[in-house]
């Protein structure tokens, strides 16, 4: 069987599917080519000669896409250009992310082309499938390069700092949304030597917060936030509104706001306000890593960085891009691993069905689109 990599096309895009070493451990386990596009992975500091040394063959893009049975992306497909799709072998696999709910006419052409596709943004996160977990992976890497990024954009340490040319008070951050991307967030901030308070709707995360050195903020109200499989749920009227007032009061003291919250398959809920942002200090800097979703700012703009007054407002929506060598790597092993998984021990590929993995990451299977798996049960 032939793995394949192309190049990504998406805008911006510096990531590689694979790196070098997976490249070497998929031909250890049996595959018996690994194709890979000519500077595949250059933007992410992979030169061709590494993976001519674990073993790949570089070929141009259309032979990478007629001859691979398997072909790994990090984005779906295009379909411009005629499509990345009309050049792919009949019947063959793709494991990639996809947002297939929001892209119906990829899934069209997927199934069209008898492609077997599996969306790494399907995984269900139950703890057999952990390893897989690209968008744990990728959240990790946008919380971590979120605090990097408000701190080169703002213009004083995050440590506190007694120096003989005077004493620097440390900066104060303000995490909203403690999922994967916020306590990474909060975990690098506090590494930096920020004061850091984070704030969820889910009670159960408030030692994960206060485990970091954090601060756990609350209001007074009482709603459990936790929905189905761990997962937030959209919040009464009341408590936003109380939790929007504790916000306009943490605007006007903390120096950056790093903001997570969403809701699976929800627009980012709207939690910081113009009138927020108009109360924080001269050079304050705003996060928002819900800018994909819409926003939890009211001033983000998605993909840009903009000043409002005298705030910036980060609005990138590409943070793991930003740091392609790890996100490369990580992305990597997610997609190596499954790859791995669903290849049977006698070094067959076969689609299994019955596998709950299987079954929840798959798109399309034998030309035709099939509907998405219910999500795991609750711990
Ligand atoms: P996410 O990116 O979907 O959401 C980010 C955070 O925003 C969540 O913590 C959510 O509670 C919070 N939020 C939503 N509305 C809010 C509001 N109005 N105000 C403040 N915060 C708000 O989350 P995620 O990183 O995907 O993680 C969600 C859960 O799934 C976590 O408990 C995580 O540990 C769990 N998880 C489990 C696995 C696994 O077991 N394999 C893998 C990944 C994540």
């Amino acid at each position: 069987l032939t793995v394949g990599v192309v190049r990504e096309t998406s805008p911006n895009e510096r990531r590689v599917a694979i790196t070098p070493q997976n490249v070497a451990l998929l031909l250890k386990k049996g595959f018996d080519r690994v194709v890979i596009e000519k500077g595949a992975g250059e933007l992410a500091q992979f030169p061709d000669q590494q993976y001519e040394s674990a073993g790949a063959t570089l070929v141009s893009k259309d032979m990478v896409l007629k001859e691979s049975d398997i072909l790994l992306k990090v984005r779906a497909p295009s379909l411009e250009d005629g499509g990345e799709i009309e050049k792919m072998k009949e019947g063959a696999t793709l494991i990639s992310f996809l947002y297939a709910t929001q892209n119906p006419e990829l899934v069209k052409k997927l199934a069209e082309k008898n492609i077997n596709a599996f969306a790494m943004d399907w995984i269900p996160r139950i703890t057999r499938a952990q390893v897989f977990d690209a968008l744990s992976s990728m959240a990790n890497i946008a919380g971590y390069k979120a605090v990097l990024e408000a701190s080169n954009h703002f213009g004083r340490f995050l440590t506190g700092q007694t120096t003989a040319a005077g004493k620097v008070p440390p900066c104060k951050m303000l995490v909203i949304g403690a999922g994967v991307a916020g306590l990474s967030a909060i975990a690098t901030a506090r590494r930096m030597g920020a004061i850091v308070r984070g704030f969820d709707t889910r009670p159960v995360v408030r030692e994960q917060v206060q485990s970091l050195g954090a601060d756990f903020i609350e209001v007074e109200i009482e709603e459990e936030g936790s929905g189905g499989g761990g997962y937030a749920k959209e919040m009464s009227k009341e408590f936003i509104e109380a939790e929007m007032k504790l916000f306009m009061e943490q605007c006007k003291e903390v120096d950056i706001v790093i903001t997570t919250a969403l809701i699976p398959g929800k627009p980012a809920p709207k939690l910081i306000t113009e009138e927020m942002v108009a109360a924080m200090k001269p050079g304050s800097v705003v996060v928002d890593l819900a800018a994909e979703m819409g926003g939890n700012c009211a001033v983000t703009k998605p993909g840009e960085l903009t000043r409002y007054k005298d705030v910036t407002i980060i609005g990138y929506t590409d943070l793991p891009s930003r740091l392609p060598t790890q996100s490369s790597t990580l992305y990597s092993n997610n997609v190596t691993k499954f790859l791995l998984s669903i290849s049977t021990e006698e070094k067959q590929f076969g689609i299994n069905l019955e596998d709950e993995v299987v079954r929840g990451a798959i798109v399309t299977h034998q030309g035709e689109a099939l509907p998405r798996a219910a999500p795991p049960a609750p711990p």
